[in-house]
Order: C-alpha cells, then sequence, then structure tokens
C-alpha cells in the first residue's frame, strides 16, 4: 500500500496571520484542503494520514466532511515540531501498515504537488526504498561569515533544493525516527534523517511551482498560480 502523510500541525507563527497557514483560504479554498484534494485524486495513493493542531481538530474534520474526500484514515492530533508531527504519523503506520508499505511524506501547505510528481517518486521510492522530490539550485550560493560578508562561492554543480513528497519503504522511515531520536537529532525533513541510515536516498526532479506557502508573499504568488492553472486548463 501507499500512504500520503500530510504533516499540518504547524503555528503559523512565521506568517503573522491570526489564521493558521494552512487554514487560510487560496481562491476560496483552504491551503490544506487545496493539498488533500491532490492526494485524494492520485491514483498512486490509497489512503491519507493527515496530522492537525490538536485544537483545529474539529476544524479539520468539518473540512473533510465538507470537501467529501473518501481516502482519509486518519486525522491525528500534531507535536511541537515539523519533525515530531510526521513521528506521530510513523508510529500509527508502525502499528496499522506493513513494513513494504511506502509513505510519501508531503507538507500541507504544498498545494501544487502533481499526480505526476506523486507518481514518479512513488515509482522511484518503489524501487529503490528512497525517494525525494527537489530542485537543481540555479542561484549563485555563497559562505557568509557571521557578519554577512561574503567568505567563498560554492560550485552549485551539484546543489539541490529538497522539496516534498518524500517517500519511503515504512521499515526504513520507522528506523530513521527511531535512530533521530537515540540520537537527539532534529532535521528539517525526512530525507535528513533517512541519510543518517547510510541509505541511498534518490533525487526525483520536482517542480518550480510546488511552492511551500511560508509567508504572505507566497499566499500572493499561490493566488497567481492557481489562476493561470485554471485559465490555462
Ligand atoms: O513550518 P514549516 O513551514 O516547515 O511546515 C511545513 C509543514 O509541516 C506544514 O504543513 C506545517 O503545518 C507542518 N508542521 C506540522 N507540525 C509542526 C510544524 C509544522 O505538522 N509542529
Amino acid at each position: 500500500m501507499v500512504h500520503a502523510l500530510i504533516p499540518a500541525a504547524g503555528s503559523g507563527v512565521r506568517f503573522g496571520e491570526a489564521v493558521k497557514k494552512q487554514f487560510l483560504p487560496l481562491c476560496g479554498l483552504p491551503v490544506i484542503v487545496h493539498t488533500l484534494s491532490v492526494f485524494e485524486g492520485s491514483c498512486a495513493v490509497d489512503d491519507l494520514i493527515c496530522v492537525a493542531p490538536q485544537e483545529d481538530l474539529p476544524l479539520f474534520e468539518k473540512m473533510i466532511l465538507t470537501a467529501g474526500f473518501t481516502k482519509i484514515r486518519m486525522v491525528l492530533s500534531g507535536g511541537t515540531t515539523r519533525q515530531n508531527s510526521v513521528g506521530i504519523g510513523v508510529a500509527f503506520l508502525e502499528k496499522e501498515g506493513d513494513p513494504e508499505d511506502v509513505v510519501l511524506v508531503h507538507d500541507g501547505v504544498r498545494p501544487f504537488v502533481t499526480p505526476l510528481l506523486i507518481e514518479a517518486v512513488v515509482r522511484k521510492a518503489k524501487e529503490s526504498g528512497a525517494a525525494v522530490a527537489a530542485m537543481p539550485v540555479t542561484d549563485s550560493v555563497k559562505r557568509l561569515s557571521c557578519d554577512n560578508v561574503i567568505l567563498e562561492g560554492i560550485s552549485r554543480d551539484s546543489l539541490w533544493a529538497m522539496q516534498t513528497p518524500q517517500a519511503f519503504r515504512l521499515e526504513i522511515l520507522i528506523r530513521a525516527f527511531q535512530k533521530a531520536a537515540f540520537d537527539r537529532f532534529s532535521g528539517t525533513d525526512e530525507a535528513s534523517l533517512v541519510e543518517r541510515l547510510g541509505v541511498p536516498v534518490h533525487c526525483v526532479e520536482g517542480l518550480a511551482e510546488n511552492i511551500k506557502i511560508t509567508t504572505p508573499s507566497d499566499l500572493k504568488l499561490a493566488e497567481w498560480i492557481l489562476r493561470e492553472r485554471r485559465r490555462l486548463s
């Protein structure tokens, strides 16, 4: 089976709005509903495990009912960091899933993932055990001193920026979270936990528009992307 695990339990403190960013309206629907719709419609995904803020569980359930989603298997209450929230989902799947299942972790605030990208990442993870969406870096990259003066340039030839979805065989993800807990390691994504096992993590080229909504200007860009997509379809 392929499970989509969607962390959406952030408090949105960086966003500076009263409403958490996963619940902000994007062309009339909450950001998280746009994201969940793509997984609901993907034939590569069997079920969805969502992680939501504890205080918003009733709101989350109501949104799922209104949207008419049928693949959502469980909504779990999240943790204090993204890694904790994903860990809660992994612990649920450790009890309820099969070690050979594939788990596709995707940020709830990346609504522009596509069925094609999901399929490509799942295919590579089935083949290899670990695959993530990522983009080659196109900007010049420099290392800076603590007072923001350039120390040196870094060749960008082999640099890629990580996105989600990130997909792993469940058995690998369980070991990665166990090791991170044992070592008290915290990373910004699942790949950084899996790398520490020595398991090769394969990159599949992602999409420039697969943005993570982090700031108010991201939401404006997201509205534009959505309108353009609708105009072109
Ligand atoms: O904070 P960041 O932008 O990295 O969040 C990425 C995703 O992780 C978001 O969908 C957010 O809701 C989720 N998250 C979570 N639990 C947290 C913090 C973030 O599920 N404690």
